[in-house]
């Protein structure tokens, strides 16, 4: 680390449990971000301040005025350009050091597999089932640890699933594919802008936790977020033996 990088994350180099090796870690780290949305914005600006090494970040849409609501990586002098794009310049800004690659598309399973193998840690920020499952089906091949966000309404809800431990459950586990009710998104549903922050700031925590190989992550535990009464609900959440993505004979 030279002084400018000793000195720029001098705050993380403080912390007894992170110091100059935990940092090193999260400088060689690769993080793949699904969304660069309302939870892909707070969570991508703080793996960046934070001096992740590789940014990967993937969303295929473009800056719309009804994203800056929460949407933190966007300025109004970037409506119409793609939303990866905008953030390139976002993340440059605030850290030149960090490689981001923006890619511009709707990763498809063989995409999202290529991805996801060289990824350290990936982040599920998008907004939709399908490719929550897509991400989690990859990240279940790779053993790549998972951290998983939702927001909607005033509801968040948060969990990190690793397979490297063998009685980690998947995101299938808990939320098997075809039960989901009819898809609810923010255009619909609408979103309370601040609840969008906490969970991608909480899913940028647990990402560097887990590049840094510090602490404990939230696998086996699913936390839900009522931002109307600010409670949280922490839940215990196990293997399925008979998953069909993580169990023993997987699709
Ligand atoms: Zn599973």
């Amino acid at each position: 680390m030279d002084d400018q990088q000793l000195t720029r994350y001098s705050r993380h180099l403080l912390l007894e449990e992170l110091g100059i090796e935990g940092q090193a870690r999260i400088g060689a780290a690769t993080a793949l971000v699904i969304g660069a949305g309302g939870l892909g914005s707070p969570a991508a600006l703080y793996l960046a301040s934070a001096g992740i090494g590789r940014l990967i970040i993937a969303d295929h849409d473009t800056v719309d005025l009804t994203n800056l609501q929460r949407q933190i990586l966007h300025t109004t002098a970037r409506i119409g350009r793609p939303k990866v794009e905008s953030a390139r310049e976002a993340l440059a800004a605030i850290n030149p050091e960090v490689r981001v690659e923006a890619l511009h598309e709707r990763l498809d399973d063989a995409r999202l597999d290529a991805w996801v193998a060289q990824s350290t840690v990936v982040l599920d920020c998008s907004d939709n089932f399908a490719t929550r499952h897509a991400v989690n089906r990859a990240c279940v091949r790779h053993r790549v640890p998972l951290v998983s966000g939702a927001a909607i309404r005033f509801d968040g809800q948060f969990s990190v699933f690793d397979l490297r431990d063998a009685a980690a459950p998947c995101y299938h586990c808990l939320f098997p594919e075809g039960e989901e009710v009819e898809p609810v998104n923010c255009a619909t549903m609408g979103v309370f802008a601040p609840l969008t922050g906490i969970i991608g700031c909480m899913q940028a925590a647990e990402a560097l936790k887990l590049a840094a190989g510090i602490g404990h992550s939230l696998s086996g535990r699913l936390l839900l977020l009522d931002a109307l009464t600010m409670r949280w609900t922490d839940l215990r959440v196990g293997r399925d033996p008979g998953c069909a993505v993580c169990g023993p004979q997987p699709i």
